[in-house]
C-alpha cells in the first residue's frame, strides 16, 4: 500500500534495467535433468519426445512474447532466447524478463507433458533456471549461437558413442567412460562406424544440430538474419524557421504522420503474417544469417 509508513521499503528495490540497443539472451536450463531424465525413462542418448516437449514449451514462449524474441535455439534440457535489441519488454528489467521467460517455459513444459508422455505421469515438478546475458553486437550474438550449436555437436557425438558402447556393445557405464577417455572427434566417428555401423552424419538432424525457432514471413523459403533488428530510420524532417512557412510545415507534418501510420501498419501486417519456423539446420555458417530473398519478419 502506497502512502503508509511501510512504503519506504520499496526503496530497497534496485533498478535493474539493461541498457538500450544491445541484444539480450536468456538461457534456461533444466535443474538436475540427468536425474529427471532417468526418473522418467528418457531414451538414451536422445529422447525425441523430450526434445519435442522442450520445443513446444519454447514455441509457447516465442508466441507469448511475439515481437520481442527473434530467435531461439534449444538442445538437451536448455533453450536460449534472443531478444530484439529494440525490445522494451518490462522496461528491459533483467529480473522481470528472465523470471517471466523461465516461468512461461516451465509452466508450458508441465502443461504439455501429458501430450508427449501419455503413459508416463510426472513424478516430480520439473524446474528450470535462467540467466540473462547482454551481447553488444551481431557478431557476438552469432558467436553465442555458434557456441551453443558446437556444444550440441560435441555432447551428441560423445553421448551417441557412449550409449552405443553401453546399449549395443554391452559395456558398463564406467567401462564406456573409460574407453572414451582421451578420444578425439575422429576416434568417436570411427568407433561408431567400425563397431556399430553407424554413420554419425546420417543421424537425425534434431540430435546433431539442435532446434532453431525463428519468425519468418509466410512466403520466406530461407530464414535470414533473425537477430538483426530492422533499423528504424527516423525522418528528421525539414527545419522551418520562417513563420510564413507554417502552412507548409503543417502539410509536411501531415505527410510525416501519414508515413508514420503507414510504417506502423506495415509493421503490424508483418507481425500478423509472421510464421514461427522450427528448423534443425546449421547456424554456424553464413548461410542461415545471410539476407534471404524475402526479408525476415523480426
Ligand atoms: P544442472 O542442474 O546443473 O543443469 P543437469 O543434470 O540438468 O544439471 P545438464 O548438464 O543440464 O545437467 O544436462 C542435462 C542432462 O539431461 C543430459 O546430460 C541428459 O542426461 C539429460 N537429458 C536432457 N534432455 C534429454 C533427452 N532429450 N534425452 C535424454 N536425456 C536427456
Ligand atoms: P501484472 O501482470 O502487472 O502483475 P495483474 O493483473 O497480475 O497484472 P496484480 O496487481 O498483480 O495485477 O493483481 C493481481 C490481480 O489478480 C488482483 O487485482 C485480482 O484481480 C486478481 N487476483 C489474484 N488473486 C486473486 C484471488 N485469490 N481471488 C480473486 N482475485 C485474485
Ligand atoms: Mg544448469
Ligand atoms: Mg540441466
Ligand atoms: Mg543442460
Ligand atoms: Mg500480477
Amino acid at each position: 500500500m502506497a502512502g503508509t509508513r511501510f512504503a519506504y521499503v520499496r526503496n530497497f528495490e534496485l533498478p535493474d534495467s539493461v541498457i538500450p540497443s544491445v541484444y539480450l539472451v536468456v538461457r534456461i536450463d533444466g535443474k538436475g535433468f540427468h536425474k529427471f531424465s532417468a526418473l522418467h525413462s528418457f531414451a538414451k542418448p536422445n529422447d525425441p519426445s523430450a526434445l519435442e516437449l522442450m520445443n513446444t514449451a519454447a514455441r509457447h514462449v516465442m508466441s507469448s512474447l511475439k515481437g520481442h524474441i527473434a530467435l531461439a535455439f534449444g538442445e538437451s534440457d536448455e533453450y536460449s532466447f534472443l531478444l530484439r535489441k529494440s525490445t522494451t519488454l518490462y522496461n528491459r528489467r533483467e529480473s522481470k524478463i528472465t523470471t517471466h521467460i523461465v516461468s512461461l517455459f516451465t509452466s508450458a513444459y508441465v502443461f504439455n507433458w501429458p501430450r508427449f508422455f501419455p503413459n508416463t505421469p510426472l513424478q516430480v515438478p520439473p524446474s528450470f533456471d535462467g540467466r540473462l546475458v547482454v551481447y553488444p553486437n551481431e557478431a557476438v550474438v552469432r558467436d553465442y549461437f555458434s557456441w551453443r550449436q558446437a556444444d550440441t555437436h560435441i555432447n551428441n557425438l560423445y553421448n551417441t558413442t557412449f550409449w552405443a558402447l553401453v546399449l549395443q556393445g554391452g559395456l558398463t557405464e564406467q567401462q564406456a567412460t573409460k574407453q572414451l577417455e582421451g578420444t578425439v572427434s575422429s576416434d568417436k566417428h570411427e568407433i561408431l562406424h567400425s563397431r556399430f555401423g553407424v554413420n554419425y552424419d546420417r543421424l537425425e538432424a534434431i540430435f546433431r544440430k539442435g532446434t532453431t525457432l525463428v519468425w519468418t514471413h509466410a512466403t520466406a523459403e530461407v530464414p535470414a538474419i533473425p537477430g538483426k533488428d530492422e533499423e528504424e530510420s527516423e525522418d528528421e524532417g525539414t527545419v522551418l524557421v520562417n513563420a510564413k512557412d507554417e502552412k507548409l510545415r503543417r502539410k509536411l507534418q501531415g505527410k510525416r504522420a501519414d508515413k508514420q501510420a503507414k510504417k506502423q501498419e506495415k509493421k503490424e501486417r508483418k507481425e500478423r503474417t509472421a510464421v514461427l519456423r522450427t528448423l534443425h539446420c546449421d547456424i554456424i555458417g553464413d548461410e542461415f544469417w545471410l539476407p534471404a530473398p524475402s526479408p525476415p519478419t523480426i
